[in-house]
């Protein structure tokens, strides 16, 4: 990162900043408490966040890392409105699919709005107005623009907020070729973003959900504060989103069971209870797992050492809303008997894993209280409407393409990119004249990146038991300086400061008057990479260089440390 033109020293006597020694009490991962006590980020109300001096310092490094590699490869920079007509998004089914994850607002003259979720739709319509002959494509259009969803639970900070900081960017083609070379640049583009951070992240086979499209892909940061799990195979170095993982192996049938028959099973409505009781594997027990589709009472069937994946479920059966059944749900319904329902002779529809295979038998309830049946044979006794991957993943399923065992993992979403195709190209009728005058409907690759959030993740990785410490790219300076005493000390620091950002470094100086050990916890807090500490051999122009990640540090003198810091940034 070289910086020729010479920059301000930042006095932290004079810097916005307030550094707190306890952990916010409402905090819940780790990065985010560093964040808050460093001062980069306090919380504006539920899901809003304020950047600070530090924090903004960091998150426009992360922004210009991210516009630097758009523009890299093609793409234009616009500024499109947060605040769209609602119908935009109606015009899609988006608004229905979004749902309460929308904000939506009213004008003066009763006209209907949404604030921007994300805006595959209002691109769309751009393009239409731009954009006339094949000649004009291919595009790549992006904006570094503020978002918002009214999240059912926003949380760790920056992580999830309700308002937050995007990149999005949307490619438009004549054809599929197109949108593969489009969707190719933005993954590579990500890569190298992702790589210039210092965050750790996984390329993996993702689910679209709303956005609609064929294939997607996420950039996954593992960290234990992650919302997300992926799977990873060591075998074939298959790796997806959990929610995206297909079970496809095959279900043998089972080997001559018996007849259907009941047993009286007294106080045994949970698993856990049939199996200790009746010496029955949870595994060889079916589980039915009563939900609501639509206000429409629907069993879903998995095995009883699994457990229903209720994002899984809901994914598949979007925009259909999918809820757990209440004690009013089951209050109306006297036939469905809570913690013994059996899917043979019910009369709701009945979903199940695959798992749940033609010819499996099974120990399920038998829709009496304190009863079950055995040997109940899929297929035989009951059938199943429809089959859908919605059991949890666990470590050791067999990998979809190998299958080995996979490993899961926590991580963040920090990308996420689609290939579209002509979801909303077809919505807004969007064509160009091709080569022979005809239309040609266009096809569309839309690419995001949670840029308040990748900070948020910097922050989960890179931490330690001392503080944050981030990565040479977005640190908020190159150089933090300390006068460890005043005097002698503090004249040294304000000098070498002044050196160095005379050398084009962004510099903190330490100057206030404090101890030096509340100014060395604060540094370490704050995690710029490197530390220039003036203090004891002050009188001998020699200074302590720190490594903030490693702890190293070394004695130098005045004109050697100076050479040392700019030389290790220059070029
Ligand atoms: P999630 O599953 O975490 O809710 P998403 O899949 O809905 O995210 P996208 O629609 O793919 O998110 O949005 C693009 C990117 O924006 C995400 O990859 C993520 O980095 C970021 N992002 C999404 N929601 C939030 C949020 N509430 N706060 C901060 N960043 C977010
Ligand atoms: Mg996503």
């Amino acid at each position: 990162m070289p910086q020729q033109a010479s920059t301000q020293v930042q006095r932290m006597s004079r810097l916005t900043v307030r550094t707190l020694r306890d952990d916010p009490a409402d905090a819940d991962s780790p990065g985010h408490r560093l964040l808050v006590r460093a001062g980069y980020v306090r919380r504006s109300s539920a899901g809003m966040w304020s950047w600070l001096p530090l924090g903004k310092r960091v998150l426009d490094n992360v922004a210009r890392v991210v516009r630097e590699e758009m523009d890299a490869i093609g793409g234009q920079e616009v500024l499109l409105p947060a605040l769209v007509p609602a119908e935009t998004y109606e015009a899609t089914g988006r608004a229905g699919e979004y749902g309460d994850l929308l904000f939506r607002l009213t004008d003066r003259k009763g006209a209907r709005y949404v604030l921007g979720p994300t805006h595959e739709e209002v691109f769309t319509h751009l393009v239409k107005d731009q954009v006339t002959s094949y000649r004009d494509l291919p595009v790549i259009l992006y904006q570094v623009q503020t978002k918002y969803r009214d999240e059912a639970r926003p949380r760790a900070g920056v992580l999830r907020g309700r308002e937050f900081l995007m990149k999005d960017a949307y490619s438009f083609d004549t054809g599929d070729d197109g949108l593969d070379e489009a969707y190719r640049l933005h993954r590579e583009a990500y890569l190298r973003i992702f790589r210039r951070l210092g965050l750790d992240v996984r390329v993996v086979s993702a689910v679209s959900g709303a956005m609609g499209g064929s294939r997607s892909e996420e950039f996954l940061a593992p960290a234990a504060a992650g919302e997300d799990t992926f799977a990873a195979c060591a075998g074939c170095g298959y790796a997806a989103n959990t929610e995206a993982v297909a079970f496809t192996a095959k279900v043998p049938a089972a080997d001559a069971p018996g007849p259907l028959r009941e047993i009286d099973t007294p106080g045994t409505a949970t698993v856990a209870e049939l199996c200790e009781r009746h010496g029955v594997p949870a595994s060889a027990v079916l589980k039915n797992v009563l939900v609501t589709v639509d206000g429409e009472i629907t069993a879903v069937g998995v095995p009883g050492d699994r457990e229903v994946d209720l994002g899984k479920l809901a994914e598949h059966l979007a925009p259909a809303v999918v809820s757990l059944v209440t004690a009013e749900d089951f209050a109306a319904r006297p036939d469905l008997v809570r913690g013994y329902i059996g899917p043979q002779g019910l009369a709701v529809r009945y979903l199940a894993d695959p798992r749940v295979a033609p010819g499996t038998a099974w120990v399920t309830g038998a829709n009496h209280a304190g009863r079950h049946a055995w040997d109940v044979v899929c297929g035989r006794d009951f059938e199943v409407d429809r089959y859908l991957d919605v059991a949890v993943v666990e470590p050791g399923d067999p990998c979809p393409r190998c299958g080995a065992g996979l490993a899961l993992d926590r991580a963040i979403e920090v990308g996420h990119i689609f290939r579209l195709g002509r979801k909303y190209t077809d919505a807004f009728r969007l064509d160009v004249l091709g080569p022979d005058g005809k239309p040609v409907r266009v096809t569309m690759g839309s690419y995001g990146i949670g840029v308040s959030r990748a900070v948020g993740a910097l922050a989960e990785q890179t931490a330690d038991a001392r503080g944050l410490c981030w990565p040479a790219e977005v640190a908020p300076a190159d150089v933090h300086v300390v006068a460890a005493g005043k005097g002698g000390p503090l004249a040294l620091a304000e000098e070498a400061a002044e050196a160095l950002a005379a050398a084009g470094l962004r510099v903190l100086l330490d100057d206030r008057a404090l101890s030096p050990g509340v100014k060395f916890a604060d540094a370490d807090l704050i995690g710029v990479p490197r530390h220039l500490v003036a203090g004891r051999r002050a009188a001998e122009r020699v200074l302590e260089l720190k490594d903030r990640a490693t702890g190293e540090r070394q004695d130098l003198a005045f004109a050697e440390a100076v050479a040392r810091l700019t030389g290790g940034t220059a070029g």
